[in-house]
């Protein structure tokens, strides 16, 4: 069989990698979208450089849209085929895709008007919402460690990966005559003894294997100090300086780890008395859905829930649904904190936020996750003094902060901890993909003194022979 790289090649995001069997099956591993390089991204998006009416199987590892957000582009392109994934990844991805279009629709709407004033024809968002939810039709989904038949030539088992609620790890056995091919696909991998969900579980021996290498040169901090350092946060913003403290979040796992935590510093009697808003329609609903899959779920947090049954809400906390009560939080004057979409800062209502916000020296800015390297949100982590939103230039006065270890990835030595059920004697190739060039080439140095062997650097659109 033929493993070909169409996105996530020596970058983060546009995860797609597409299997073609013997026989003729072609599984696509991931949908994703590229996001965060401008103009630029629409055109890599459209080019998918596959016929998507010759797509028999989606398995989807996760329901970030790095990874699912082209299924309903595919869909409206003729794609006819079945998504395998986790029931909590289905549940997600009905929201995520559906907020995914509207987001398209209004962009291109924004880009329809200057296209008019320069005389231009309009264009098509890359989808709509319609067309998202349309797509959900082809959706399946099947629970962790359950075998699934797809035609008569191969199997998925979904294994816990960690990383966001309903995350995978794909094991795919391939038949090919007598021989059975065993592909593993990491997806993206989450840390271990997080708060909420479960650590990364082993995945029996394969062949080949293709890893995630988002943070494949860096360490994170321990988690335990994510909450005395996002307590340091509100106290030096919301009590010294009176200030807002705005959180820019992945609407889904991040939004609600924070808000865990804020929970548990609450109960302990530790977070002043302020407000806490979550302004993000997406996180709303995605913590509706958490709330239902506490199947994901690890010991701590089900020991927790014996006392607090909703670890997601407490008092001083509300969750922001109309765009009349966001406006509202701009006006207001007094210390709060603000957790918006979207994490990287290039779209959501934490722009507007941020706009209004950002020049103000009592205001912080806590940045809690990865953020690609040419979006609004690296800029401002790495400490521009001017930045542009909306097309305005802004003075950035407002103090900057990191928390790394709340990231949703694994540093380095988590990433061989979890690579470490493998042995590597009995891969035949492993595959760097999800990272940039610079972690990559880091990591597989790693791996490499780990006495892994053949491991390689796809480029896009690569091709290689299993
Ligand atoms: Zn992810």
């Amino acid at each position: 069989m033929k493993i070909e790289f169409m996105g996530a090649a020596r970058e983060v995001t546009g995860s797609k990698h597409l299997i073609t069997t013997r026989k003729g099956t072609r599984i696509l591993l991931d949908c994703g979208m590229y996001q965060g390089k401008g103009l630029e991204t629409d055109a890599m998006n459209r080019d998918l450089g596959f016929d998507p009416r010759e797509i028999d199987f989606l398995i989807l590892s996760h329901a970030h849209i790095d990874h699912s957000g082209l299924i309903p582009y595919i869909y409206k392109m003729g794609f006819s085929g079945t998504v395998l994934c986790t029931p909590a990844t289905r549940d997600l991805c009905a929201i995520m895709l559906a907020d995914a279009g509207r987001i398209q629709e209004s962009d291109t709407q924004t880009f329809n008007k200057k296209r008019k004033a320069q005389g231009l024809e309009p264009v098509e968002p890359i989808y709509t919402h319609l067309e998202a939810e349309a797509c959900m039709g082809c959706f399946i989904s099947v629970p962790y460690h359950k075998p699934f038949r797809i035609g008569d030539e191969a199997t998925v088992t979904f294994y816990d990966a960690g990383h966001i609620l309903g995350s995978a790890c794909v094991v795919l056995e391939v038949k090919e005559g007598r021989r059975t091919v065993k592909l593993g696909f990491t997806g993206d991998v989450g840390r271990y003894d997080k708060r909420i969900l479960r650590d990364p579980e082993p995945f029996p021996q394969v062949d080949y294997l293709l890893t995630e290498s988002t943070y494949g040169d860096r360490l994170h901090t321990s988690l335990g100090d994510a909450e005395q350092e996002l307590l340091m946060a509100v106290l030096d913003t919301c009590t010294k300086k009176r200030g807002k403290l705005i959180i820019p979040s992945f609407a889904i796992g991040r939004a609600q780890e924070i808000v865990y935590a804020l929970n548990r510093l609450n109960g302990r009697g530790l977070l002043p008395d302020i407000d806490c808003f979550v302004d993000s329609p997406l996180s709303v609903n995605a913590t509706n859905i958490m709330r239902l899959h506490t199947e994901c779920f690890n010991r701590e947090i089900e020991e927790y829930m014996k006392t607090d049954p909703d670890p997601f809400g407490f008092g001083r906390l509300q969750y922001i649904q109309s765009v009349e009560a966001s406006k509202a939080l701009n006006v207001r004057n007094k210390a709060c904190i603000i957790i918006s979409a979207s994490g990287m800062m290039e779209a959501g209502r934490v722009k507007h936020h941020l706009a209004n916000s950002i020049d103000n020296p009592r205001t912080t800015i806590l940045v809690v996750g990865y953020c690609e390297p040419s979006t609004l949100g690296a800029r401002i982590a790495r400490g521009d003094k001017k930045v542009s939103i909306f097309g305005h230039p802004y003075e950035v006065r407002a103090e900057v902060r990191r928390i790394e270890s709340l990231s949703g990835h694994a540093d380095y030595n988590e990433l061989l901890r979890y690579l470490s059920c493998q042995d590597p004697r009995r891969l035949k190739g492993l595959f760097i993909v999800h990272g940039q060039a610079d972690a990559q080439e880091h990591f597989r140095t790693t791996l490499t003194e780990a006495g892994y062997t053949n491991v390689q650097i796809p480029a896009l659109r690569d091709a290689v022979e299993l």
